[in-house]
């Protein structure tokens, strides 16, 4: 079986649509066919400040959210970054090969650093994208489902693991990313030109899934549209319209030209109405299944013991070539 590794950051509390339709929806379709490694990743969050307690419980938070989503850990591996410490440990050996001026490349780090004023941004930030090569280096990963905004740090996986194979031999799989192009970048409700995020969005245009349901019905009869009626998918004229029509046929199964044609006619508060009651439908069970998990941490802690135990047998192979390639002296 062809092997993926994805994280998912434990900040913000609550997942997102843009979260759950860019990346989780495809890492519980892939534990069917795939070797599955999925991770809540803690030690990115505190690139950004965190608050010890609120870290801890959002951990276990995202945990629940994932298996809420459908991740069965009988059919994947579900950790939690900081339990297996050869993230870090292979990290290092990345940033060593990874050029100052590369990493000044990262758009996201420049997304990030400037909405945190450049001062206040931690070496972390900047380097947050090598450890991540390094996450997914580790498991030797073929695939990697992420959303968009990660394709240039897939690129950056390759090229630093290309670098490592030709320098001290091959050692490292070559990843792809695994992007589905119809949900690759959902966006913002309210502000269809940028993408729906944890850290950026506007309260209003961010679908939280463990909102009240009210309150998702709420926001997205509210999403911005434009001042043309006609329901038509075309990004590039009508991108809020093309958000909603992604969303509705993503959650429903429906090809987006079957619902153009429902809709035909018909005005943008009837496909916000239905979408309303899709979201609800969608967001209720979700809610009470993270509960449910939340309600048995014990179960939840042990899940994550297994997953840990699993994760480290493979990476700790992978890092002990790593670090016997590069010219460490073994500890006897
Ligand atoms: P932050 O803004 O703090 O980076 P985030 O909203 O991007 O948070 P992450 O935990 O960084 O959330 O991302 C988890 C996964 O969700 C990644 O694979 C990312 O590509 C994907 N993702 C995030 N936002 C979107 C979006 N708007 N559309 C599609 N996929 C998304
Ligand atoms: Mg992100």
């Amino acid at each position: 079986r062809p092997r993926v590794l994805s994280g998912i950051q434990p900040t913000a509390g609550s997942f997102h649509l843009g979260n759950y339709l860019g990346a989780v929806r495809q890492w519980v379709a892939l534990q069917e066919t795939h070797d599955a490694f999925y991770m809540v990743v803690d030690l990115h969050a505190i690139t950004v400040p965190q608050d010890p307690e609120e870290l801890r419980a959002n951990t276990r938070l995202a945990t629940a959210q994932l298996l809420a989503a459908g991740l069965d850990p009988d059919r994947c591996t579900l950790f939690v970054q900081s339990h297996v410490p050869e993230h870090a440990q292979l990290a290092w050996v990345m940033n060593c090969l990874t050029g100052f001026g590369e990493a000044s490349r990262m758009t996201q780090f420049k997304d990030k650093s400037a909405k945190q004023g450049a001062d206040r941004a931690s070496v972390g930030l900047f380097t947050y994208p090598i450890l991540q090569v390094a996450d997914i280096l580790l498991y030797q990963a073929n695939e990697v489902p992420v959303g968009e905004d990660q394709r240039q740090h897939i690129e950056l996986t390759r090229d630093l693991a290309t670098r490592f194979n030709g320098r001290f031999g091959d050692t490292f799989t070559l990843p792809k990313p695994y992007i589905l192009k119809e949900t690759a970048k959902i966006y913002d409700l309210q502000d269809p030109a940028v993408k729906m995020s944890k850290s950026a969005s506007t309260p209003k245009g961010l679908i939280n899934l463990l909102d009240e349901p009210k309150t998702t019905a709420k926001k997205v009869k509210s999403a911005v549209t434009d001042t043309d009626t006609v329901i038509r998918y075309d990004v590039a004229e009508k991108p809020g319209v093309s958000n909603l029509l992604t969303i509705y046929s993503t959650l429903t199964g429906t090809g987006i030209p079957e619902l153009e044609a429902k809709y035909e006619g018909k005005g943008y508060g009837a496909l916000k109405t239905d979408l309303a009651e899709v979201m609800v439908e969608f967001v209720t069970p979700f809610r009470e299944r993270t509960q449910q998990y939340l309600d048995d941490p014990e179960t939840l802690d042990s899940i994550l013991a297994k997953g840990a135990e699993k994760a480290r047998a493979v990476a700790a192979e992978t890092l002990a070539q790593a670090y016997e390639r590069v010219g460490f002296l073994p500890a006897k």
